[in-house]
């Protein structure tokens, strides 16, 4: 056996058994040895600064909200079996919740603009201008170059659980969502139903053309994830959510929404098989009769002139 050989089949044996293979990346470099220059030490212990200036978004004013779903009548249901996604239409000025109900399930939440689905949610932007991790007064915000929130939470029956002590919450727009292709790529199977392609079903079941390029990165409703404190690695744990509890968002523009109950259950130990117990999620849209919203005018898109230094 030549020493490829034996690199080949030592890996193909450690690819059986994932739980002896290390989960560290050789990443840490410390000393000079190691290629550290002198002031290492010195250039790490600079200040970290917030990159977006919270204090410049739109103030998340609780009690327009809090008048606005007060009294709100249910105009639309859908269920979301498992393994499988729904889309749902959000009126701009109405309300939608997506609500656990049989048991622990996440799911995988896409957001487009009714009228044009070019326009899109922006997990990374959102990221840089709130947190890995949403919750009640958060917005949900746009691609470019639209930019603007499509949507904010206004109530999360979570949000007591903050953070844990592996630095772990919930609602992420970290992850993307689970795939088949990277399902493919790490274990050569395929798999049909990963959020990616239930969204994808959701889309052309409403006629969509091309629904593939349409989805895009998620919230990760209901989910609980984080990065290890040593590696960093994106890891995800069993999701705190129990029957009764709900996410709720204020449609600041008219949406076209998709939720795919995601094969991962409660995403305790997989995802992108059929191995984890699974639940339907519900999703309500909800109309304000309140007076408040009288008058009330949505965000604009950016008013960035959009000529990016050219001629
Ligand atoms: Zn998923």
């Amino acid at each position: 056996m030549s020493a490829h050989h034996f690199l080949i089949l030592a890996g193909l044996a450690l690819s059986t058994l994932p739980c002896l293979v290390p989960m560290k990346r050789p990443r840490d470099v410390a000393s000079p040895a190691d290629g550290a220059p002198a002031d290492a030490d010195a250039r790490r212990r600079q200040p970290a600064v917030i990159a977006y200036r919270v204090d410049l978004l739109p103030k998340y004013d609780a009690s327009f909200y809090e008048r606005a779903r007060v009294g709100l009548k249910k105009s639309f249901e859908v269920e979301v079996p498992p393994r499988a996604a729904r889309s749902f239409e959000v009126p701009r000025g109405h309300f939608f919740r997506i609500h656990c109900v049989d048991g622990p399930q996440v799911g995988d939440l896409n957001l487009w603009c009714l009228d044009n689905l070019e326009e899109r949610f922006y997990t990374g932007k959102t990221r840089q201008l709130h947190a890995t991790h949403l919750t009640k007064g958060d917005r949900l915000w746009s691609c470019f170059p639209f930019l603007r929130p499509m949507a904010t939470i206004t109530h999360d029956s979570l949000q007591w659980y903050g953070w844990d002590q592996d630095g772990a919450s919930v609602h992420d727009v970290i992850g993307t969502r689970c795939d088949p292709y990277s399902n493919r790529m790490l274990r050569g199977e395929d798999y049909d139903h990963c959020c990616h392609s239930n969204l994808i079903r959701a889309l052309a079941e409403r006629g969509v053309a091309d629904a593939e390029k349409h989805v895009h990165d998620v919230l990760n409703v209901f989910m609980c994830t984080g990065f290890t404190k040593d590696t960093h690695q994106y890891f995800m744990k069993a999701s705190p959510v129990r029957p009764g509890d709900f996410l709720e968002f204020f449609a600041e523009i008219d949406l076209l929404g998709a939720l795919s109950a995601c094969p991962g259950g409660d995403t305790s130990a997989s995802h992108s098989d059929d191995t984890q117990r699974c639940f339907p999620l519900k999703v309500e849209v909800l109309e304000p009769c309140s007076k408040e919203l009288e008058g009330w005018i949505g965000p604009q898109v950016c008013g960035y002139a959009g000529k990016h230094g050219l001629a």
